[in-house]
């Protein structure tokens, strides 16, 4: 077992996270904790501010166990490009013919279970799920639900965190949601975080007899962190072991099997691997900024500028071009289309008409003010995490470089 937040897990998810990748996400017990009350199962604030900046850089998804617009509801407000539910059926396959085949289970588990304190039937249109954590006999409880669900003929049932999930035969499964996801996204890899029986069918993808279907040519890495039956419920019972006692991990795929711990990417030598880590910063930087043009309209170099402008209004335009080490040509294309876009002001210099000073609008102000999601914000967090010392060093050699190349800052 490889622990995924190891020195050599993180080497292979800084790979991912430089490639084309789709994140994707269980809910339950993964974006939130297992609750008594799956009513009440919100997510952590910080976990959703985490997500909500995750999502305002790489495409996410959710694919959870709940009915779509159930998952939905607790999801509300985070920019995510789709929210699988059902394990996958919805919306992939959302037929007639299994809302008939779960219509048909209901009566036949109630009959069969409505003895059992603290069992309670959950129908989810598409699949039910029959949960025991508030039974005090939960071996009782698991073995009779098993029983009553292998009455019901054909069908699959996947374990859980105190939970028997009955889907209809045939239907998709984790797995194939999120390959189909991928493809729809047109991304290369996938990162997939989990922690239950139903996400083996992801983490199965890539292990032959273990996964089902055509998606199981598709290379996956699978590193698991904490087995789910070490878990602890919150009222502090041990989690049942469930089928094979594993689940929680973290499955990383990708189409081309060159990523993978066993075949780290060759070294280049001293140099080209430090050029390599510089195109990787530039490579980021141009990715956060493009995804910061749809987020919030400007690009990060613009948004440097708007900064600029709010901190030091009346500053010449001349000061922000030698600021930013840019032509002052350039600075003038920047200016021109933030001025369109109502974000600054110019006023021209009453003494002298070719000088501006320039200002800034509420509307700019608003943008300027915007953190998740930006350059500042991930150089904000590499700063606070980085020990002064190192961070000396780092500024030292950037100036070298620069100096280096010609173009050294004042
Ligand atoms: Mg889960």
């Amino acid at each position: 077992m490889k622990d995924i937040l190891s020195r050599a897990g993180r080497e292979v998810l800084q790979q991912f996270a430089w490639s084309n990748v789709l994140l994707a996400f269980d809910y339950d017990g993964t974006l939130a904790p297992i609750v008594r009350d799956p009513d009440k199962a919100e997510m952590r604030a910080t976990t959703r501010q985490l997500l909500e900046e995750v999502a305002s850089l790489y495409p996410c998804i959710v694919v959870s166990g709940r009915a779509q617009p159930d998952a939905r509801r607790w999801l509300r407000g985070i920019r995510l490009q789709r929210v699988v539910g059902n394990h996958g059926i919805e919306p992939w396959q959302t037929t007639q013919g299994f809302v008939e085949e779960v219509k048909r289970w209901q009566p036949l588990l109630n009959r069969r279970l409505s003895a059992f304190k603290g069992v309670r039937i959950e129908n989810k249109t598409f699949s039910v799920a029959v949960h025991y954590r508030r039974s005090r006999e939960k071996k009782k409880a698991r073995a009779a639900i098993l029983d009553a669900a292998a009455a019901l003929g054909s069908m699959r049932v996947i374990g859980g965190k105190q939970v028997v999930n009955i889907l209809p035969q045939g239907a998709p499964h984790k797995g194939i949601a999120l390959e189909r996801e991928r493809d729809r996204l047109r991304r290369d890899t996938a990162i997939y975080v989990g922690d239950d029986e139903t996400d083996e069918d992801v983490f199965g993808l890539d292990q032959p007899g273990r996964s089902r279907g055509p998606q199981a040519r598709i290379p996956s890495l699978v590193l698991r962190k904490k087995p789910a039956c070490n878990r602890r419920a919150p009222d502090g019972a041990p989690e049942p072991a469930t089928g094979t006692g594993t689940g929680s991990g973290c499955a990383l795929m990708t189409r081309p099997a060159g990523l993978s711990l066993e075949a780290p990417l060759p070294h280049l030598g001293e140099v080209l691997e430090f050029m390599r880590l510089i195109w990787a910063v530039d490579h980021a930087l141009q990715m956060t900024s493009k995804r910061m043009k749809s987020t919030f309209g400007v690009t990060g170099p613009q948004r440097l500028v708007i900064r600029i402008v709010a901190r030091f209004p009346g500053i010449p335009a001349g000061q922000i071009a030698q600021l930013l080490h840019v032509h002052p040509s350039t600075l003038t294309g920047i200016l021109k289309r933030l001025e369109r876009q109502g974000l600054i002001r110019r006023r021209p210099d009453p003494k002298d008409r070719r000088r501006a000073s320039l200002g800034i609008t509420e509307k700019g102000r608003r943008i300027g003010a915007a953190a998740a999601g930006t350059v500042e914000a991930a150089v904000d967090r590499m700063i606070s995490r980085t020990p002064r010392a190192k961070l000396q060093n780092a500024r030292d050699v950037l100036l070298e470089l620069a100096a280096s190349l010609g173009e050294a800052p004042d």
